[in-house]
């Protein structure tokens, strides 16, 4: 049994009625009606706002990591509000250049940058390359110069622990991620990129992991990368991103304000100059909360140990379930007050039975066959790793703003599934390309 879904999941705009649930006041209902489902619902309103915090609250050179969500909407919305763009691959690079952001808003990633890619981003002046490797500082020795100047960060890895989910740690020594600070190994990066022409470091970057709870981690981590810094002269340090959000009923993270502060806390005790800019890039704090995935009910199989209910997505949409065994909460979008006391487990239409949405979810009594479902905080990491898995194309995108609907990303259709297939019928060597 549970109680109704605490606003406090749902987006900034959302409006909780009797009988529907409006956003950016526009009716969920309506939405899955124009739109069809599954489809994903960003509020503009809390995609802005949490942008604009993240801007305020960090120095000038904050980013937003695309990875966590990134369209060419999503691209102009982070730089209207403030924010520079961290991109890790030449994809993520070329939707912020097709959407307008120029190359010096660009912060570019990347443990195994390609040659291509970073000729890329020093020919159109990329604002940073946070370099992550010697292979990577070879690959820049030939492509800077007496013509280029490129400004660097150098990616460290501080040897802390961050309380979170092994896959998605970073700051720990046995990490593909950065140089060691305490193997010397950040100490050598350093010293080569000062020596080489057309480098301008900049800078040292951190980022420990992802969906931290706890702000100490960042301390630490602070203090060691600090002292590093202490060492040569430093404009610019990046605290990385990994700021966590509540998913489900119960929990609770510390704002990107309350973030911000402590990391200029810490910068203030271990005797940090206040001209060194204190940057970030938060991803999943930005556009986790912002959106909703909308789901119709298929089917509601009873079995001896519970009750699966069937939508019409699944881990194509949302892998982090099955990824990395996340929690969601689900609602009955036209009973959103009510209590919740019908115990279901959420599936998708995969062939998988890994195919988990909501594991342990609550709906009210008589939620069923043909209702519409949602699940809130679904905004990172959903769209941006969602698959074609089974063949199902990807769901739309819409935003929500001022009582209106803005189609971002249209559904994926069969003709877009169909469009990398070579023509099966035709003889073996025009479909090789040879004919
Ligand atoms: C993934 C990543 C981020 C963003 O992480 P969130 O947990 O989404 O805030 C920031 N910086 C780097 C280098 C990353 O790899």
């Amino acid at each position: 049994m549970a109680g109704p879904l605490p606003p406090a999941l749902l987006p900034d705009s959302a409006q909780v009625g009797e009988s529907d649930v409006t956003l950016g006041g526009v009716s969920l209902g309506e939405l899955a009606e124009r739109f069809g489902t599954p489809l994903f619902v960003y509020d503009e309103a809390t995609l802005r706002a949490r942008c604009r915090e993240a801007a305020d609250a960090f120095d000038e050179g904050t980013a937003y990591a695309s990875k966590a969500f990134l369209c060419g909407a999503m691209a102009r919305l982070a730089r209207e509000e403030g924010l520079w763009l961290d991109v890790a691959t030449g994809g993520e690079y070329d939707v912020a250049r097709r959407a307008g952001v120029p190359a010096s808003r660009l912060v570019l990633h990347g443990n195994n940058k390609s040659s291509a890619e970073l000729e890329r981003a020093v020919d159109e002046g990329v604002h940073r390359v946070v370099v992550d490797s010697h292979d990577e500082i070879d690959r820049l020795g030939t492509l800077v110069g007496s013509h280029r100047v490129l400004d660097v960060l150098v990616r460290v890895t501080p040897g802390v622990e961050a309380h979170t989910h092994e896959f998605v740690r970073t700051g720990q020594e046995d990490s593909k991620f950065g140089f060691s600070i305490a193997t010397g190994a950040a100490r050598e990066a350093v010293t080569r990129l000062r020596q080489m022409r057309g480098i301008r470091l900049r800078g040292l970057h951190s980022h420990i992991g992802s969906q931290i709870f706890e702000l100490d981690g960042y301390r630490e981590a602070f203090a060691v990368v600090a002292a590093f810094a202490g060492e040569w002269p430093v404009e610019e340090i990046s605290v990385g991103g990994g700021l966590g959000v509540p998913y489900v009923e119960g929990e609770s993270a510390p704002s990107l304000t309350t973030w911000a502060a402590a990391v200029r806390a810490a910068a203030q005790s271990c005797g940090v100059p206040s001209a060194i800019r204190l940057t970030a890039e938060p991803g999943r704090a930005i556009v986790a909360q912002a959106a909703i995935t909308l789901y119709r009910v298929g089917t509601v199989k009873d079995v001896p140990q519970r009750r699966y209910l069937a939508v019409d997505g699944g881990m194509s949409d949302n892998p982090r379930p099955v990824l990395y065994g996340s929690g969601y909460e689900v609602f009955d979008v036209g009973r959103p007050a009510e209590a919740r006391p019908q115990a279901v487990r959420v599936v998708g239409k995969h062939c998988e039975s890994g195919d988990v949405l909501v594991e342990e979810g609550w709906l009210p009594e008589g939620t069923g066959v043909g209702d519409l479902v949602a699940t809130p905080v679904t905004g990172a990491y959903g769209y941006a790793m969602a698959s074609t898995y089974n063949r199902v194309g990807r769901p739309p995108v819409v935003f929500v703003a001022d009582g209106r609907a803005r189609l971002v990303l249209r559904r994926e259709t069969f003709d877009d599934l169909a469009a990398l297939e070579v023509d099966p019928t035709a003889p073996p060597d025009a479909a090789a390309g040879l004919g």
